[in-house]
């Protein structure tokens, strides 16, 4: 069984150690692990450079929570981190000191860097990051272009990561820029996991900046869209709320409403040209099944809040379950 994840930070990464729990309960190779096969597409639009190396959070939170090694309590990041070197980098004015990295994170974007500037595309560099870490998945950068999402307000344009950290999208979004997007080409093996997959899981991400700017590469939304596998998302907005983060604020500046039912209109039915066929709610928006299944959608409610691991595995088996996949 091929599963393919197009996923953000956070919220992708969690529903992805869920899923991977699933597959290793019902289809366990005899060695702890599972005969599927999960391929995760990683939204790489939040990277930027920092002090002469190259940060991938999402590609990061993804690596480190199915290693291990995330700092649970904060979602990203290494656990038993320390901070020494930001605080001296802080002491020469330089850079960006809203934008803290932990001195092991540190020793991460360093051996990123190094093997980027050896002339080796991000691609092959998270793969050769990912075998320390073993993340029990085949870990694509969407591209290995860079491709940058800014932040357009009233002042001027920012990097999303400024937007984000820095003035917690306290400032006014009136819209989004994939900087470089329309150079960029999927990285190797993204189109082929989209179209071998048995099915593609769209997980509890953002819909804007981490599912919204992996569908913005050329060529993805098309693979998405030719998919003979079934494509399901889980909603990342239960009761009118992004659960941790601030996703209302990327929906309003693209004019969407922070409601389960809207995020699943907005991202589409593959029948009206979107990209999904099933959509799964929270128990708490059980009220908008009924229209969707009236408008073709294949949708169900269930529990998704992500609160351990266990829990998650059952959030991705009702998912699975909606398309008829269940393992
Ligand atoms: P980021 O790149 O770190 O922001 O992570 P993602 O884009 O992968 O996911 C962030 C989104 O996950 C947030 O905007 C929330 O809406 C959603 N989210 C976080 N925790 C949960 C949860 O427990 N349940 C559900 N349904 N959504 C969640
Ligand atoms: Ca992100």
């Amino acid at each position: 069984m091929k599963v393919t994840v197009l996923s953000g930070g956070v919220g992708g990464a969690r529903f992805t150690r869920g899923l991977l729990a699933l597959l290793r309960d019902r289809l366990p190779d005899g060695a702890g692990g599972t005969t599927a096969q999960v391929t995760v597409v990683a939204n790489t639009g939040d990277d930027l450079w920092l002090h002469g190396v190259r940060v991938c959070p999402d590609l990061d939170t993804l690596m480190y929570t199915l290693g291990g090694a995330v700092h649970e309590g904060q979602g990203w990041g290494r656990r038993e981190e320390s901070t020494r070197t930001a605080t001296d980098l802080a002491a020469y004015g330089l850079g960006w000191e809203w934008f803290t990295l932990g001195d092991l994170d540190l020793a991460t974007h360093l051996a990123r860097t190094s093997l980027l500037r050896a002339g080796e595309p991000l691609s092959r560099v998270t793969a050769r990051l990912a075998e320390r870490w073993r993340p029990g998945v085949r870990l694509l950068p969407m591209s290995d272009d860079e491709v940058e999402t800014h932040v357009v307000t009233d002042d001027g344009t920012i990097h999303f990561e400024e937007w984000w950290v820095r003035h917690r999208a306290a400032v006014p979004a009136r819209g989004f820029v994939q900087v470089g997007v329309e150079r960029a080409t999927p990285a190797p093996g993204v189109l082929e996991a989209l179209t071998e997959a048995d099915v593609v899981v769209l997980p509890p991400s953002n819909p804007v900046v981490s599912v919204g700017t992996i569908l913005g590469v050329p060529g993805v939304r098309d693979a998405l869209r030719a998919t003979a596998a079934p494509v399901v998302g889980v909603s990342p907005v239960v009761g009118g709320a992004p659960v941790r983060g601030m996703a209302d604020a990327c929906l309003a500046a693209i004019g969407v409403t922070t409601q389960a039912g809207a995020v699943a209109r907005h991202l589409g039915l593959r029948a009206d040209g979107g990209v999904l066929d099933a959509w799964l709610v929270d128990d708490a928006d059980a009220d908008a099944v009924p229209a969707l299944v009236a408008e073709g959608w294949r949708a169900a409610a269930a529990p998704t809040l992500m609160t351990d691991v266990p829990t998650t595995a059952h959030i991705a088996a009702a998912a699975l379950a909606l398309v008829d996949r269940a393992p």
